[in-house]
């Protein structure tokens, strides 16, 4: 939380709620088509002509999805959006407008808030989204933000998580696990400076996973390309918690089994060489770390050949009939390891404490 006991910061009692707001806003200019009335009148209004309207919100608590310790408010604005662009994405839809709910101490100055601020227009700017509404209020404890988004698209364009049958294939964009790798090292510097506040962080050499981590990108892209290759995905998700527990709603959605190959997950290679230097299991970390707004989904079995050497796309599995379960096919052994929402880190537990007991 931020202290204000800099004399040099404003308190948001200087502007008062109405002159923040207007502070805060008037540096957005409304740019879709859609967005017919934006932020100043009781409700926004959207104009979405003959699209179906898709809708997606999502809470962020200090202390609980962000540390202020070692996330600057910029990141955390333009964090705050774009995982919500990605639910949008996730539906095949286009994001067009976002409202933006903060709760926060009186102590929290008018400086922190440009901040926030300043990273929400830039998210604003890259994804082309307008901010046409939201609301301002205090709060005891620390910061919470809400962000809504919306996005249109073709009712036949949509996608849900259901739609995936037997033998789809597994489809995933980009790497995985490298935003849980990220905040690996952020917590360990965090901790190496409460511990001694003249130690310089060793941040050098992991740029990649700590973006991952304190800026990640929605894929608004994917949309476009699929569409450019001619594939309509039988069912899709975003990876917001983990590549296990998305599987698992996949097929709760659609009631099919999955098969996934552990040696064909896509993992970038300084994620991989910090696992090793941090000793922990990489597959791990993609199974249940979370946070890389990846997309995941299915496509019928003959649409191979469209994707099979797209830079953007891995195939990383097959979907069964239901009764076969979800199940990781380990690499080299071929031995058959359960999905589970807590991915397989307890499974192994379980398994060795077994192992033990025999
Ligand atoms: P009301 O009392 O009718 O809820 P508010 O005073 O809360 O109205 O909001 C006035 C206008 O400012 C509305 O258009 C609202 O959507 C917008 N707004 C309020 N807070 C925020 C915020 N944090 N970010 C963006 N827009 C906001
Ligand atoms: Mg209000």
């Amino acid at each position: 939380m931020i202290e204000d006991k800099n004399p040099n910061l404003t308190p948001v009692s200087e502007l008062g709620e109405f002159g923040l707001i207007d502070h805060l806003t008037s540096q957005f200019k409304l740019i879709q088509k859609s967005s017919a009335l934006g932020v100043g009148d009781d409700a926004a209004l959207i104009d979405s002509e003959s699209q179906k309207v898709v809708i997606s919100t999502d809470i962020l608590a200090e202390g609980v999805h962000f540390n202020l310790g070692y996330v600057p408010l910029k990141h955390l604005g333009y964090k705050a959006v774009v995982v919500n662009l990605s639910d949008i994405a996730a539906m095949n839809a286009v994001p067009t407008q976002i409202l933006v709910s903060i709760a926060a101490s009186n102590r929290f100055p008018v400086e922190a808030f440009e901040e926030l601020y300043a990273g929400i227009a830039l998210a604003c700017k890259n994804y082309k989204v307008d901010l046409v509404g939201g609301d301002t209020t205090s709060s005891q404890a620390g910061l919470v933000m809400s962000v809504t988004a919306i996005g249109q698209q073709k009712d036949e364009k949509l996608v849900k998580r259901s739609g995936a049958k037997p033998n789809d294939l597994l489809v995933v964009t980009g790497d995985l696990g490298g935003a849980y790798m990220g905040l690996q090292i952020l917590e360990r510097e965090h901790a190496v400076f409460l511990a001694n506040p003249n130690m310089q962080p060793q941040m050098q050499g992991y740029d990649y996973i700590l973006e991952r981590q304190l800026k990640p990108e929605a894929r608004t892209d994917i949309r476009g390309k699929l569409e450019e290759l001619d594939i309509h995905p039988t069912s899709m998700i975003d990876i917001s918690d983990g590549l296990a527990s998305e599987i698992l709603h996949l097929s709760h959605h659609s009631q099919v089994g999955f098969r996934l190959y552990e040696e064909k997950i896509p993992m970038d290679s300084v994620m991989l060489s910090t696992a090793e230097e941090l000793n922990l299991n990489p597959v791990l970390a993609v199974l249940n770390g979370g946070e890389d707004y990846e997309l995941l989904f299915t496509i019928p079995a003959n649409e191979f050949d469209k994707i099979k050497n797209h830079p953007d796309f891995t195939i990383i599995g097959h979907a069964t009939d239901i009764s076969e379960g979800n199940y990781m096919v380990a690499r080299g052994s071929n031995e058959l390891i359960e999905l589970t929402a807590q991915g397989w880190d307890a499974f192994f537990k379980k398994k060795n404490q077994q192992e033990n007991e025999e």
